[in-house]
């Protein structure tokens, strides 16, 4: 997903002047290098901001809510496979992440292939991987979609923003059953359905990305090794978690003042704000936000994506590179613990929207019987291989209520660079306004250029 070429190339982000008048102007808010900075955050975006500020010798509070590090990046052991660790957050790290790469080699992280071979079930029906295919139609269209891309103009670019996925693919006149397998697939990559997601979002991502589109890697021992690393970097004292913070006062004299629940404070120059907009909206501003902020928060939504892994005793499904789509509520399977020693295995159920809403909502026995239920086409009855099972649903995390941003009709080149304004100390950071939106890279990204920008 390079969206981040054309939007450097695009001055003044699609012709939408960004000068709120209430933005404090940038002269106050750079200019020497600070000597006290307060990160809010220990996601990828705050730690990365904090290890940049670090290494420029700056001090460095990290705030967290949380009583871990590592926010949407969560990885855990299931009680009953101890020795194995699935992600109950971000999953892949893609071929084309280079500071995630970078950042893995400089703390000495493995990343193993976590690549997949798609099976599916649809309509009742199982079919083996490379056994089944959209319409020749649309194969010969997805096949050229990397030099399509290519010949789109900046302007014609801009007008699919205003157009959802479902609707541009839909105007090139695919076929139904290939409309309804592109939502399937692609909703897993947005978390909502196709016909709410902007058409350029979604075309950029599938012209720009690796092969699998960049679901390709995976730390060893789990993606949130890298949280640990870069906190070792950054030292753990800096760090302090269990720290929601619930005001920040700033003043153009006196820099920052930021409030926590348990009644801290903590002062610093700057501010580095990595927080989710659900988050970023219940913490009191003083002076406010800007209007036009506060109108770009309230409109940008957040993908609803569930994980419910299921433990099973042993690895039924055979192959170690083994997912599927379906067209149940339980919508993606995939293995979770890939390439992991022991006989036991999780397949994760990983469903979005409504469908995420549904299986987070029903009792635990329901639940294990709507998944069950969704892999009797490929395997018949597993039940008795069952151990536990488990879920996250990132729709009502208390700090996010969603798993990332997702960016809808004409929200790419309007609301993001509103919400990357700085606000007199404070530089906004967070996967919901990197061109690598929704990733662990965006993430990192997005505090180091947060910093970047804070340092001029
Ligand atoms: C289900 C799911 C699947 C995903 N799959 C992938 C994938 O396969 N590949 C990939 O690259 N990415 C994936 N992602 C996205 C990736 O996890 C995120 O892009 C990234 O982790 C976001 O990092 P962040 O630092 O921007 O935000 P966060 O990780 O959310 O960090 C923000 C931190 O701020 C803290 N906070 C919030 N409010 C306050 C407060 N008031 N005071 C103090 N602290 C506060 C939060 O607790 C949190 O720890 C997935 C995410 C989810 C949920």
């Amino acid at each position: 997903m390079k969206r981040r070429d054309f939007l450097r190339q695009s001055s003044l982000f699609g012709g939408i002047a960004i000068t709120a008048p209430s933005i404090i102007s940038e002269t106050i808010a750079k200019g020497k290098k600070p000597k006290s900075v307060i990160v809010i955050g220990a996601g990828f975006s705050g730690l990365a901001a904090a290890y940049a500020l670090k290494k420029q010798g700056i001090r460095v509070t990290v705030l967290e809510a949380r009583n871990r590090i590592g926010g949407r990046v969560f990885s855990f052991k299931p009680k009953t496979t101890l020795d194995n660790v699935i992600e109950l957050g971000a999953e892949w790290v893609g071929q084309s992440h280079e500071r995630v790469i970078a950042l893995c080699k400089e703390f000495g992280l493995e990343l193993f292939n976590n690549q997949f071979e798609t099976h599916l079930t649809f309509q009742g029906e199982y079919q083996k991987a490379n056994t089944w295919n959209t319409s020749p139609e649309f194969d010969a269209f997805w096949k050229q979609k990397e030099q399509l891309w290519k010949t789109y103009s900046h302007e014609f670019k801009k007008k699919l923003d205003k157009q959802d996925w479902w609707r541009f693919l839909s105007n090139k006149g695919f076929s139904d059953r290939d409309l309804l397998l592109r939502e399937l697939m692609d909703s897993t990559d947005f978390g909502e359905s196709i016909r709410h997601v902007s058409a350029f979002a979604a075309f950029a991502e599938y012209a720009e990305s690796s092969e699998k589109n960049e679901m390709d890697l995976k730390i060893k021992n789990g993606n949130g090794m890298l949280a640990e690393k870069l906190a070792d970097a950054i030292g753990r004292e800096f760090i302090l978690t269990n720290h929601s913070v619930l005001q920040i006062d700033q003043d153009m004299k006196n820099g920052v003042t930021v409030h926590c629940a348990d009644g801290t404070k903590f002062n610093a120059e700057k501010l580095v704000c990595t927080v989710p907009t659900y988050s970023l909206q219940k913490i009191k501003w003083t002076p406010h936000l800007p209007g036009i902020q506060i109108d770009a928060l309230n409109s940008l939504q957040y993908a609803r994506i569930g994980k419910f892994p299921m433990v099973f005793i042993e690895r039924f499904w055979k192959e170690e590179n083994f997912d599927m789509i379906t067209d149940t509520p339980a919508h993606y399977f995939y293995h979770g613990t890939k390439d992991q020693p022991g006989k036991p295995g999780v397949l994760i159920s990983y469903a979005i929207g409504e469908k995420a809403d549904v299986l987070a909502s029903v009792t635990q026995e329901q639940r294990e019987e709507i998944i069950l239920n969704a892999l009797k086409p490929a395997f018949g009855d597993v039940r008795k291989y069952l151990n536990e099972s488990l879920m996250y649903y990132w729709g009502i995390d208390a700090f996010s209520k969603g798993a990332y941003a997702f960016y809808g009709k004409g929200q790419w080149f309007g609301t993001m660079p509103v919400l990357k304004q700085h606000h007199m100390h404070t530089y906004f950071a967070g996967e919901h306004l990197a061109d690598w939106q929704g990733f662990m890279e965006g993430a990192i990204n997005s505090g180091e250029e947060a910093v970047k920008q804070m340092l001029g």
